[in-house]
């Protein structure tokens, strides 16, 4: 065939995380015993009383269409758990339920961007950031946002930044892949410029649950009016429920961001799935023990996994404070050599970890870090364990 295929498509980079997550599970099926620090969900099932929730779904026969934005009993759970935990006042009609928080951030995308619009995104991010915004036809412009800063985006850099083609900024806290949480000084400054810039902000907030040592968690949208209006929030019930299966992510944003998002929603995908929706409006309103095991779980491998890996030569990594990764620094091992080979770049140290020592590692060249790897405690103690071990014994092999 000569006919050329749609260069957006062509444009886009297939996930690297989900690539090595394969290799690694290839290793497994082959009976290779493998530690993987790629996991980007929750190692617990989905809470018994969700799971009830949505076979009670299933025999009580709702299993048709619901609204495009979700249905009146989910968005009035997400607008209660907006109010109860984000000190945030959105109606339900400015809720809109999507197929994950991927799918929602998407949908985001789709209604704010224009041709060429920028969309600024601190570095490191979450890698599909910069690939969703030009599927929507807009400008990823990232800023590097260095260790010394905690990876945090400061208000002068935004202001820096911005230019009449900017459209809107993407601030993710709890951060993915950094751990890093931003306080509520630092966002008031950032929605200061916002404001005085007008531009949007997009908060991807969908580990807003998992913050550690007494961290406070803040909204941006709650820190004032100004900043409420043109605000787009995002959550899911993915991470915190431990249900990144069932497809159920979540948008608080003025009304006619929300209604535009349900109309794109409405040719694109009908409504998410009905079943799941039933689930995550057990999930918001019902007990939340479970969540607090979990979070007192990662908590428990988190220190674990912080003071081993401070102790080893040659990387260094801030103490996670939010999320369940431990972004690592490498870039002290660049130079040295391994088995007579001198190591210039990170995807050497992953292929070296997961080859030699059958431990596998996100090289976070697409998260915009190419000397860092992200380790994942999303996994249990045992696995953490022998991962270091084995981490441990490369960096001992390093000359
Ligand atoms: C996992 C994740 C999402 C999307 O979650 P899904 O509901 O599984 O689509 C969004 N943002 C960040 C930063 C994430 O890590």
């Amino acid at each position: 065939m000569s006919l050329e295929l749609s260069r957006k498509a062509m444009a886009v980079k297939p996930s690297s995380t989900l690539a090595i997550t394969a290799k690694a599970k290839k290793m497994l099926s082959e009976g290779i015993d493998v530690v993987g620090f790629g996991a980007g969900e929750p190692d617990f099932p989905t809470p018994a009383n969700i799971c009830e929730a949505a076979k009670r779904a299933i025999d009580e026969g709702f299993t048709k269409y619901t609204p495009a934005a979700g249905t009146a009993e989910l968005r009035q759970a997400v607008s209660d758990k907006f109010l109860r935990f984000n000190h945030l006042n959105y109606q339900p009609s400015q809720i809109v339920i999507s197929n994950g928080g991927k799918h929602s951030l998407n949908n985001i995308f789709e209604a704010l961007l224009n041709p060429g619009d920028e969309v600024i995104v601190p570095s490191p991010f979450w890698l599909s950031y910069v690939e969703m915004i030009k599927l929507a036809g807009g400008v990823p412009v990232t800023v590097r946002c260095p260790k010394e800063q905690n990876y945090k985006i400061t208000a002068s850099q935004l202001e820096f930044a911005i230019n009449d083609r900017t459209k809107a900024l993407v601030l993710n806290t709890p951060n993915n892949p950094t751990g890093m949480i931003y306080t509520r000084e630092e966002l008031q400054a950032i929605a200061d410029i916002a404001v005085k810039k007008d531009i949007y902000v997009i908060a991807d907030e969908m580990y807003e649950i998992l913050t550690y040592e007494g961290q406070e968690f803040v909204s941006i949208a709650s820190l004032s009016e100004e900043i409420y209006n043109r605000t787009i929030t995002c959550s899911g019930v993915s991470k915190s429920y431990s249900m990144t299966g069932w497809r159920i992510g979540y948008v608080g944003a003025p009304r006619e961001i929300a209604k535009l998002m349900s109309s794109i929603q409405s040719h694109q995908a009908s409504n998410p799935n009905s079943i799941a929706q039933v689930a995550a409006a057990e999930a918001l309103n019902g007990p939340q023990d479970k969540v607090e095991e979990m979070k007192r779980e990662f908590d428990r491998r988190r220190i674990h996994m912080y003071e081993r890996l401070s102790k080893m030569p040659h990387i260094s990594c801030i103490k996670p404070m939010g999320a369940f990764y431990t972004f690592v620094d490498c870039s002290g091992v660049f130079g040295m050599s391994y088995k007579g080979e001198e190591i210039f770049d990170i995807a050497h140290i992953a292929k070296a970890l997961l080859d030699d020592y059958r431990t596998a590692v996100v090289p976070c060249t697409d998260f915009g870090a190419d000397d860092h790897i992200r380790l994942s405690y999303a996994i249990s103690m045992e696995s953490i364990e022998k991962g270091l071990d084995r981490i441990e014994a490369y960096l001992g092999e390093l000359k």
